[in-house]
């Protein structure tokens, strides 16, 4: 590691310990107008570990304007693609070379185990900068050759200014995946990162600032939602584009406060997605990948297949595996490398999810878990939860828990468990486990979901379109779609002299 790489390495592990997050616009770590901070705790701990600069409409303006001075006389959107593309490159090395550090604080932010940050959502972070950095050199635009002396042909343009807003369950990777295409494509942005994990959002503007992007390009304003920082965001005249990852009711809220002032926006929302499990399925593979699947990062991934249907013939084997797998995953301190399951991102999240155990205890039944820790007592934590006995139209199987709760539902045929998967307002994600070809394929035409896995879950090349139907969301992300998005085409028709 040369001097230079040290004394940075020092430097950002400074600031992961750091008592108080800032902003950072036009280049510089800046604190609330108004001098207001509020709390940020480690989950685990019930612990403040930190204040948060409290973002109003006045901190937004002043980043609104950052960004439009670097779009409009910096040089970023005018630099040739290789060269932002290098230095977006270097971004993703850097997150990769400080990753112990970035993954430590990742999972003081939000409980998450600290082999899920280290293995998959800070190496993830990275990939996303890696792989827009590369992919953006790719795209080509259309040229339709009209006569000998007539070409009529397409542009990409950057937007402008675009603001990111961003949750709290996947804080660095899905930040990431927007500010990556977003500036590949010569965009400057503004981010407002979940006001219960800001954490990397802070330590990725020193990454920014080390690799070399200029002043004003990222610019990151902390605190809330409506009435907050997030909402003057999403009303700004300056901002051109949205692109928004959270609930589907903040979505409906962020469309209404965009709609006067027209803005282009990307939304991806809650989902409530179903696992599949017919008598034909290698039950082997499938178990272990259920369990994932429904308690992965303590079930809070809008992708979790958080409701499971299982054909009669093999449901009473199926529950007790289930049952069995919930109650031997390891529950504990989300730093010790052998914890499975960390704790939940806050008390008010905490006491949502038991409210819905509370609902299934009532209408059906509770199998495993769903109890809090005691020797944990100080952190949100709970046992993941099995419920069984519950009618299609439970809440339990119907809303979005976002948490580590899994109803099992037995079914007869093919048709219904389409009914059944399909019932729900969200159209986000479903995985399909059986060993008859024809049956995967004639099951995942009939899903209304962004996607479908046929015997896997949670597997996706960025080149593909990421994104839900119904209420899961408007648009797509991911390869050329989040490119796309980020872009706007001109049509340019030129007429030669011959
Ligand atoms: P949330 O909607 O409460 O908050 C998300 C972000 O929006 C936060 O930064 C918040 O401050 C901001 N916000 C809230 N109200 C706002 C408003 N009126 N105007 C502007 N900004 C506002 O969501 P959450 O609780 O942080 O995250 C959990 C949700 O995110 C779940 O529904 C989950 O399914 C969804 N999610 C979806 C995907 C996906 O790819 N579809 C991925 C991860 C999470």
């Amino acid at each position: 590691m040369s001097v230079a790489e040290k004394t940075f390495e020092s430097a950002i592990e400074r600031a992961s310990y750091s008592k108080l997050i800032e902003h950072f616009i036009d280049g510089k770590f800046v604190r609330a107008q108004s001098g207001e901070t509020f709390d940020n705790t480690n989950p685990a701990t019930g612990e403040v570990i930190a204040q948060v600069a409290s973002g109003n409409a006045a901190d937004v303006d002043m980043a609104v304007k950052a960004a439009k001075k670097a779009f409009d006389n910096g040089p970023w959107r005018h630099l040739p693609i290789k060269e932002r593309c290098r230095i977006l490159h270097k971004v993703g090395d850097l997150i990769l070379a400080n990753k112990e550090i970035l993954a430590k604080a990742e999972t003081r932010d939000t409980g998450k185990p600290i082999s899920e940050s280290l293995e998959g959502d800070i190496p993830r972070a990275a990939q996303n900068f890696h792989f827009f950095a590369d992919y953006a050199q790719t795209i080509s635009e259309d040229c339709f050759t009209v006569a000998e002396d007539e070409r009529h042909f397409a542009v990409r343009e950057p937007l402008g200014v675009v603001t990111l807003i961003t949750p709290w369950n996947l804080p660095l990777y899905l930040s990431t995946w927007k500010i990556a295409p977003c500036l590949a494509m010569g965009n400057s942005c503004v981010v407002k990162p979940a006001e219960w994990t800001p954490f990397t959002a802070y330590l990725l503007c020193y990454i920014m600032q080390e690799a070399g992007v200029p002043a004003g390009v990222f610019n990151v304003v902390h605190g809330f939602g409506a009435n907050s920082a997030g909402e003057a965001l999403t009303r700004h005249p300056e901002v051109s584009a949205i692109s928004f990852t959270g609930e589907t009711t903040t979505g409906k809220a962020i469309m209404a406060a965009a709609a006067p002032t027209l803005k282009k926006v990307s939304f991806e929302l809650g989902g409530k997605g179903a696992t599949v499990l017919f008598e034909d399925a290698d039950l082997k593979d499938a178990i272990p990948i259920a369990v994932r699947a429904a308690f992965r990062n303590q079930g809070e991934i809008c992708l979790c297949g958080s409701r499971l249907y299982v054909q009669e013939s093999i449901y009473k084997q199926v529950l007790d595996e289930m049952v069995n797998a919930a109650n031997n995953i390891v529950v504990g301190d989300p730093q010790d490398k052998n914890t499975q399951m960390g704790a939940i991102i806050s008390k008010e999240q905490l006491e949502k999810v038991e409210g819905y155990i509370e609902i299934g205890k009532k209408e059906g039944k509770l199998l495993a878990g769903g109890e809090r820790v005691a020797k944990l007592a100080h952190g949100f934590f709970l046992r993941p939860a099995i419920l069984a006995d519950l009618k299609n139209d439970s809440r339990c199987l119907q809303e979005e828990i976002f948490g580590p709760v899994l109803p099992i539902v037995p079914f007869k045929t093919e048709e219904e468990v389409i009914d059944m998967v399909n019932s729900t307002p969200y159209g986000l994600s479903t995985s399909i486990f059986s060993s008859d070809v024809n049956r995967c394929h004639r099951v995942s035409q009939k899903i209304r979901m962004g996607i479908v896995w046929i015997n896997c879950w949670f597997a996706r090349d960025l080149r593909t379109p990421f994104g839900g139907q119904k209420a899961s969301g408007i648009g797509r992300e991911g390869g050329k779609y989040g490119l796309d998005f980020f872009s706007e085409q001109k049509t340019i028709c030129y007429k030669y002299k011959s």
